[in-house]
């Protein structure tokens, strides 16, 4: 196993803290990519990992992610991100969760942690318990998932705009795969101004059903990546943009919520070598951090809307910088961030 600074993910991080709690069995990671602009913040992902290699591998780029996110969000915040290896039953009492509280505190608020893949509301609140360093509570603002909704609908907008022309969604066709919290969000916007909407997920019955009452149509999951359409709208997995699947995309543009879509990075260069306009994922999905974290910035909800809505400007800076200098949207946008981060 190499050393950590030689991981491909290590990206010079701050700080990476392993934790292990023989009392409650508590295994987990925090890593702090980031603290220039601010606190590292970051969620907190509760998994089975195939070996501990796996899981500082997936700590170390989720963070260095978050610092991307946070800085082109225009936060005062750092990136980080925590991860607790969970046991192959995948209990989570609450003495862990307690442990996991005391780990973060004893950060003394380097890290910020909050809620993410298995890890509920209710779990973050036991955390909360043992230390102040947690956001996106119940009472601080909930779901990040209708912000994020909203951000991604004007990012799609600003896609509309940038590829098409056109400031009018009349019409415009968005294909949307996964229509849960953020696609489902996202869906309504598009309806309520007219786009032509077809919609997937695996859960079938759902898509049929939104789509009947947005007056929209639904397709098998696996067909709706070759929809022919002006835009096609990941709001489910991460990694779907692949050699493959970008090879067989018939739309002018790719602008939804998920994260990591780019499968490996190459996939940018495709995109835009096919004509494809691509807005990078962690730009146009950053509205449910800047809700979460509104207590770092001390923020109101009129302010939440303009950070929200400043998304589409930050996507048009980087279309047309992508367009000046032949990079692809997503090196600007990194080449961004890394400036932002003083890196
Ligand atoms: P969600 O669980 O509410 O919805 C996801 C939907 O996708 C579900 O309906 C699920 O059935 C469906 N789905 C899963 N696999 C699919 C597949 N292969 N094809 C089609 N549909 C599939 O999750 P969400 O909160 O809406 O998040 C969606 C994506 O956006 C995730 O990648 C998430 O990481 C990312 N994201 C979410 C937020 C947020 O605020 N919720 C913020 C940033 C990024």
């Amino acid at each position: 196993m190499p050393a950590i600074w030689d991981l491909p993910d290590f990206d010079s991080h701050e700080a990476v803290h392993v934790f292990d709690d023989r009392a409650t069995g508590l295994k987990a990671v925090i890593a702090v990519h980031s603290t220039h602009l601010g606190p590292a913040a970051g969620g907190t992902r509760f998994w089975h990992y195939a070996d501990s290699q796996a899981a500082i591998t997936d700590a170390l780029r989720l963070s260095r992610g978050m610092s991307y996110k946070n800085a082109m969000a225009g936060l005062s915040a750092g990136g980080g991100k925590a991860v607790i290896l969970a046991n192959p039953q995948r209990a989570k009492p609450q003495q862990l969760l307690e442990a996991f509280g005391r780990a973060v505190d004893s950060l003394g608020g380097k890290y910020i942690t909050a809620q993410d893949v298995g890890i509920s509301e209710a779990d973050m609140v036991a955390v909360s318990k043992v230390t102040p360093h947690v956001a996106g509570l119940p009472d601080q603002g909930g779901d990040p998932g209708p912000y994020t909704a909203r951000g991604v609908f004007l990012g799609v907008k600003a896609a509309v705009k940038h590829a098409l022309g056109t400031d009018d969604l009349h019409g415009v066709h968005v294909a949307i795969q996964g229509v849960g919290s953020v696609g489902g969000g996202l869906a309504r916007y598009l309806a309520a101004e007219g786009a032509k909407l077809t919609l997937a997920d695996v859960d079938a019955q759902r898509a049929a059903d939104l789509a009947r009452e947005l007056g929209g149509q639904s397709v098998a999951a696996d067909a709706i990546m070759a929809v022919e359409a002006d835009v096609f709208s990941p709001c489910a997995l991460g990694a779907v943009l692949t050699e493959a699947s970008v090879a067989a995309l018939k739309v002018r543009a790719v602008a939804g919520g998920a994260n990591n879509q780019l499968a490996t990075g190459p996939e940018g260069r495709m995109l835009a070598d096919r004509g494809i306009l691509y807005a990078p994922d962690y730009v146009i999905n950053a509205g449910g951090i800047i809700n979460v974290l509104r207590h770092i910035e001390n923020a109101d909800d009129a302010e939440i809307n303009w950070r929200i809505d400043a998304i589409a400007g930050r996507l048009a800076a980087i279309w047309n910088e992508s367009d000046s200098t032949g990079k692809t949207p997503a090196e600007v946008a990194d080449n961004m961030a890394q400036k932002l981060i003083g890196r």
